[in-house]
């Protein structure tokens, strides 16, 4: 196996790893991987672009929420909700 094969990703890994990559830091190795495989994979770009929109939309409609610190404030939205 030379270098290149080693390095390569699979369009299944690299999008396991683009997942990963919001959550937990990559190593260089996979890393470099990752940046090689998007630059040569349209798909895998936009696969980028549309991870990082959805978390963007989950992280404002979550931010709306309000804080429920206790099952009062709970039971209070919830008919404020229902009202
Ligand atoms: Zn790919």
């Amino acid at each position: 196996m030379n270098i290149m094969n080693a390095m390569m990703l699979s369009c299944v890994k690299a999008t396991a790893l683009i997942e990963m990559k919001e959550h937990v830091p990559l190593g260089l190795l996979k890393t470099m991987q990752l940046r090689m495989h998007t630059a040569m994979c349209s798909g895998c770009r936009n696969y980028v672009k549309q991870s990082r929109l959805i978390n963007q939309l989950l992280q404002k409609k979550f931010d709306t929420l309000p804080i429920i610190k206790n099952t009062d404030d709970l039971e209070a939205a919830i008919i404020s909700k229902l009202l």
